[in-house]
């Protein structure tokens, strides 16, 4: 904790002073760019690796980056995912998985999770991942590059849960959503998006590749 008090402590003497304009302004609302859903690793910071500050970015952060389906009713999830397109109007929405993904991993070796029932649990939301492995990536077996590709299938997995919420579904309609998968590998700094053009994940530094 003490590492945390100091923290703030650092802040409150650094950063608030020469931030206080724009603090200040955020108490006047909050115009985000994205709505951003990635996984709850500490290794994983969405601001730091988007360089955005206080206001620029909607967070949703859950293990796996995992989004409920619609019918999977009165989820935290579904709330924020409201909130962002219906009230924020967000126009994107970001589904951000990661390298190294414990709960990915726990998916592809369901016995590393066993005694996780509140993981196991979650996880079911992400059955068609672990389907698509067998069964289309069933060749894969080098375990890094297995994991590799788990972590993009369960990003597409997710978008399609995440389509499943009415709001998305009407702002797509609308034309007025996007909706981007990425992975973003932490040790290298470099992010790839799903390009559905190719079927494949490409730098991000190619540009926006809305899924749809
Ligand atoms: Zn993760």
């Amino acid at each position: 904790m003490r590492k945390l008090i100091d923290g703030i402590q650092r802040f409150q003497q650094d950063v608030v002073p020469t931030e206080k304009q724009l603090f200040e302004e955020l108490a006047n609302g909050q115009h985000p760019v994205a709505l951003f859903i990635t996984c709850s690793d500490s290794r994983v910071d969405p601001n730091l690796v988007t360089q955005t500050k206080p206001g620029e970015i909607f967070v949703l952060r859950t293990a796996g980056n995992i989004v409920p389906p619609y019918d999977a009713l009165h989820s935290g999830e579904a709330a924020t995912i409201e909130y962002a397109v219906k009230v924020l109007k967000v126009p994107d929405i970001i589904v951000c998985g990661h390298s190294h993904c414990g709960a990915v991993a726990g998916l592809l070796k369901p016995a590393s999770i066993e005694t996780l029932p509140a993981v196991r649990d979650v996880l079911k939301y992400a059955d068609k991942t672990a389907l698509v492995m067998r069964e289309e990536f069933g060749d894969v077996t080098e375990p890094a590059e297995r994991l590799t590709v788990g972590v993009q299938q369960n990003v597409l997995n997710q978008i399609e849960n995440l389509r499943t919420h009415p709001s998305v579904a009407e702002a797509l309609d609308a034309k007025a959503l996007e909706i981007h998968g990425w992975v973003y590998a932490f040790e290298s700094g470099v992010v790839t998006t799903y390009d559905p053009s190719s079927k494949r994940f490409v730098d991000v530094a190619e540009g926006a590749k809305p899924a749809f």
